[in-house]
């Protein structure tokens, strides 16, 4: 009789995510990575595909819990329905919901949108604020897409945005330390000249999307292993070399 095969453990994400304290955290090593990671992926940009300002909000608040690739596929037909954010402002929430039901979380992702647009319109003449202190109080509208969308749509930073890749990358490498993103774009902000603010995110999120993946990091074939000071590295550069 054939042998069970025994079904593999899922990997687990690993746990050890903590900056060994001998590491320090200054400007020169900060720009040292940032250096490294613009040669190794020049191609890093915002991943949300938008023509406005507005656009990249909807795309940024669509985005929550759910990949780019995802957001952009239904963001075409959302935005013929809804050009303008006069246009979302008025829109049937029902109708809203189905065409963004593919993101997850819909109904509240639905709500937000609306409740932005209405905002927009109601408070800023039906445009895009240009300070993170008026955008974070649209619905839908925290620090994270405040930052994305300041810096790609206009090209002001305030801050540096701090997604899910962006705290495991800059926590592995040291460059900051702790799971609160505000803690964390602060100690950013502190380590990073504001003309990289935008850059970073752009590109700690494409090296952890491409490279330092959660589970998997891609240690062995990784541009900053010998800055990294994480634990598991050599672990995973057995795996991945
Ligand atoms: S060496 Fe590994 S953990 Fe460190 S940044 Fe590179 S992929 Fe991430």
């Amino acid at each position: 009789m054939a042998k069970k095969k025994t079904p593999r453990a899922k990997p687990k994400a690993p746990k050890t995510d903590r900056r060994p304290a001998r590491t320090a955290m200054t400007p020169e090593r900060a720009a040292k990575i940032l250096d490294i990671l613009e040669s190794a992926h020049p191609e890093a940009e915002c991943a949300l595909r938008h023509e406005n300002a507005f656009q990249l909000v909807v795309a940024t608040i669509l985005s929550a819990q759910c990949t780019d690739q995802r957001v952009n596929l239904v963001t075409p037909a959302l935005f013929a329905r809804y050009p303008t954010p006069a246009v979302l402002a008025e829109a049937q929430l029902t109708e809203l919901e189905e065409l963004v039901r593919s993101t997850g979380f819909f109904r509240s992702k639905a709500k937000s949108l609306n409740g932005c647009a209405r905002a927009l319109v109601a408070d800023h003449g039906g445009q895009v604020p240009k300070t993170i202190a008026a955008m974070i109080r649209l619905p839908g509208v925290g620090r994270k897409t405040a930052n994305v969308v300041l810096g790609h749509a206009y090209g002001i930073a305030e801050g540096v945005a701090v997604d899910t890749h962006v705290l495991r990358v800059t926590n592995r490498l040291a460059l900051a330390a702790g799971d609160d993103p505000i803690e964390v774009e602060k100690q950013l902000m502190a380590l990073v000249p504001r003309r990289r603010w935008t850059r970073t995110t752009d590109l700690l999120i494409f090296h952890g999307r491409k490279i330092c993946d959660a589970r998997r990091p891609a240690c062995g074939r990784c541009p900053l292993f010998s800055l990294c000071p994480w634990d598991s590295k050599q672990a995973f550069a057995m795996q991945t070399r």
